[in-house]
């Protein structure tokens, strides 16, 4: 459920996501005094995956022509131009100034961008053993390249000069922006640092890009090597059809002599506990998922994880700041880490609180069904009771729901969507050359006037060298900077487990809501209307951006969807309005456990970045401050700490893990400006929806943004109510009192933006 890692695609990545891994080559030569003066260094037999883009479409990455082996002299190609076209901008004659300075960084490093964009791609999706290697070797350098980049002392002073001209007050507001985001990221980059804290700096940046790939690689190697054999029928007890027959084919493609096999991921460990009577085997693909990484292997995280964090707080000192959580939280909504810590705790006990009475539920029906008198709900038992709950409590069942959630229907009500909403029409096209047979293209176009506004890629199932999880990614980004519309490429990837051939793929609730989510994503991509690509769609700080995505999960459970496409894959009949009905009352209900793993990930990642350069022993840390935190026994994180790629495969997530939440608090209020209004679909609350969060990018304040869009700041009450839990006295706008009131819950300052 994230956007790509910034390494991706990102034009002069580095210098906008300041810490990201991305780019290096100590080659190259580590000091900006030498930087090569070349330009291009190929044209004649050059890798294709150099060549800029042509075909249909404004041209498209050409996929079908990328050769692994081609990634090293490419990259290094790539990043030679970007260093030469840099070292121009810095070395010009004439005075800095906007349009030779900011404008010119813009236009420059288009190589490398098309190289990284393809690079991301296999990366995350085709990382098998030829291009691990590539990675291992590839990392480092780039992280080495972007620190040339950044501590280029003359290209800074360059930037520093236009930044504090007054001319530049003079400038379009866009531009403006421009020159604020550039500056700033330029200096928690350390472009202000002396010569050897410089080279120290850089040191760190190449030390960590080594340790985020070897991370990353080490859980999907955890991922692969390790499966559940289902032995025999006994073995599928409880599973149902459809789960049945996915294990069954897994055991025939893994070519394992077994009834069944279940792999080592998510989407098959989730469906597994919340179905199998086996409790025993429950136990065992329950340790298998929440040990990746953990086993005392060949690809063990720990030590990795010691080092990341010594490393992160190392160069947090550097650049001036406590910790690394204090320098991650300087270009953020929240802006401290205290303030997110104060918004986690405040929803942390209502949450606990409300889990200790779902296991107690659970508890008195295992009894009911006559379990031994010592039997205590374990982590493993959970979803399997969780679900006999909701079906005993609610009335729903989990598997009838799925019946109605057709994955190619889904995807046509999520198209339904964003034409009601952002005037958007879906053509399926088969012009442009894919990495891979599953991956499919749509043609984006404005449905008034049909002109294309993008392409949207959709890479749905779950294969071997393929990152787990769902998340969403930019080829290329939306501008007019040169006065010509440059249309975005965008695209989505989750992990579904392919069913038999020529039958529909049948997904989960859950499974939906996180395809909404990462189409919100697409759709943040796809409504970009600016002028400059480094401000453009999702390019917004870290706990902005989930906001446009959790608020699209909004419009899955709206009837005009479920009437439409929500239909039943035998009969075709769409899902009974009583199904509906339960499902919308069970859906606190689901929350409870959702929030309380998420947050339990989400504050230990910021306690680990918390904690400065204390040596960390991750298991430990771990254990201990989930013991004082007082997480219920029966629940696991949603990422232990040994495969938290969110974390630890790039600075992405880190320290950042909390954004979801407060981007939920922005998304659960924004929705209900639609339904204080005319409804989901009420045009006029849509309209400034798309016009202050989905078009403008990272070119206003996102606070400003929506305020414009909302009327007001946002209030946590929304979210509150929708997970049912309690609210703090005075600070209720419209209090929904929980069926069991749980406590006091502290009031927090700073949830509430100013
Ligand atoms: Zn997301």
């Amino acid at each position: 459920m994230r956007i790509a890692p910034p390494s991706a695609n990102r034009r002069l990545t580095s210098l906008l996501a300041a810490l990201s891994l991305a780019a290096g080559t100590p080659t190259l030569s580590m000091a900006q005094s030498t930087a090569p003066t070349i330009t291009v260094a190929t044209r004649a037999g050059q890798p294709p995956v150099l060549a800029p883009w042509a075909g249909p479409h404004g041209g498209v990455p050409a996929f079908d022509q990328v050769k692994v082996a081609d990634f090293k002299p490419a990259m290094e190609a790539a990043m030679a131009e970007n260093l030469a076209e840099i070292n121009r901008i810095a070395t010009n004659a004439q005075a800095p100034t906007f349009d030779n300075t900011i404008a010119a960084l813009e236009r420059s490093g288009a190589a490398i961008e098309r190289v990284e964009a393809v690079y991301g791609v296999w990366n995350s999706t085709l990382n098998d053993a030829a291009f691990s290697g590539v990675a291992r070797n590839m990392a480092p350098r780039m992280a080495a390249f972007s620190d040339q980049i950044t501590q280029n002392a003359a290209l800074f002073k360059r930037i520093e000069a236009v930044y504090n001209d007054p001319a530049t007050k003079k400038l379009t507001p866009e531009q403006q922006r421009l020159v604020e985001v550039r500056y700033k990221a330029f200096v928690r980059a350390g472009a202000k640092l002396d010569a050897t804290a410089k080279t120290r700096l850089s040191q760190i940046n190449q030390q960590l890009a080594g340790l985020f790939t070897r991370f990353q690689q080490n859980v999907l190697a955890e991922e692969a090597d390790s499966v559940l054999v289902l032995k025999t029928d006994k073995d599928l007890g409880g599973l149902p059809a459809s789960l049945r027959e996915a294990a069954k084919s897994t055991a025939v493609t893994r070519k394992v002599e077994a009834a069944g096999v279940i792999t080592n991921t998510r989407s098959s460990i989730d469906p597994f506990l919340t179905y199998s009577d086996q409790r025993a085997l429950r136990k065992k693909a329950w340790r298998m998922f929440t040990n990746r990484g953990d086993n005392g292997n060949a690809h063990d995280n720990n030590a990795l994880i010691t080092q990341i964090l010594q490393l992160r707080a190392e160069r947090a000192k550097l650049l001036g700041y406590p910790t690394h959580a204090h320098l991650r939280l300087d270009n953020t909504m929240m802006k401290s880490p205290e303030k997110a810590m104060a918004l986690m705790l405040e929803m942390w006990k209502p949450a606990v609180a409300r889990v200790h009475e779902e296991v107690a539920d659970m508890q008195a029906l295992a009894k009911k069904e006559g379990t031994p008198a010592d039997f205590k709900i374990e982590p493993w038992d959970y979803r399997y009771y969780a679900e006999k709950v909701r079906k005993a409590r609610y009335d729903l069942d989990q598997d009838e729901v799925k019946q109605y959630l057709q994955l190619d229907k889904m995807r046509e009500g999520m198209f339904w969507v964003a034409g009601e909403l952002f005037n958007f029409a879906f053509v399926p096209v088969t012009d442009v050359p894919v990495y891979h047979p599953d991956v499919k293209v749509w043609q984006v176009n404005d449905k008034t006037t049909g002109k294309q506004v993008g392409l949207w890629y959709f890479d749905p199932y779950a294969r071997p060298g393929k990152n787990s999880g769902a998340w969403m990614n930019a080829y290329r980004k939306q501008e007019r900077m040169d006065g010509q519309d440059v249309t975005t490429i965008v695209s989505n990837n989750s992990n579904f487990v392919k069913g038999k051939d020529g039958e529909p793929v049948l997904i989960s609730w859950t499974d939906a809501t996180t395809l909404f989510h990462e189409f919100g994503h697409a759709l943040h991509g796809l409504s970009s209307n600016v002028t400059y690509p480094s401000l453009a769609g999702t390019s917004v700080v870290r706990d902005y951006v989930e906001f446009p995505s959790q608020l699209l999960e909004n419009w899955l459970p709206t009837p005009q969807v479920l009437n439409k496409f929500a239909l039943h894959y035998q009969t075709g009949k769409p899902i009974p309005q009583a199904l509906v009905d339960r499902i919308n009352k069970a859906s606190t209900f689901n929350e409870v456990f959702a929030t309380t793993e998420f947050m339990a990930s989400a504050l230990i990642d910021m306690k680990l970045h918390l904690a400065g350069d204390k040596v960390i022993d991750p298991d430990k840390f771990e254990r201990e401050t989930l013991a004082e935190l007082g997480m219920p026994h029966e629940l696991v994180m949603r990422h232990r700490t040994p495969q938290f790629s969110h974390v630890f495969s790039s600075d992405g997530y880190s320290a950042g893990y909390y954004s979801y939440l407060w981007s939920v608090v922005l998304a659960a209020d924004g929705f209900s400006a639609f339904t204080e209004a005319g409804g989901p679909y009420d045009k006029a609350v849509a309209e400034r929806l798309r016009k202050n969060v989905f078009t403008v990018g990272n070119t206003i304040d996102p606070a400003v943004g929506y305020r414009a869009f909302r009327g007001r700041d946002p209030k946590i009450d929304a979210l509150m109510k929708q997970r049912g839990f309690p609210m703090a006295g005075a600070k209720a706008a419209s209090p929904t009192p929980a069926k069991k009131p749980v406590g006091k819950i502290k009031s927090a300052a700073g949830v509430k933006r100013k």
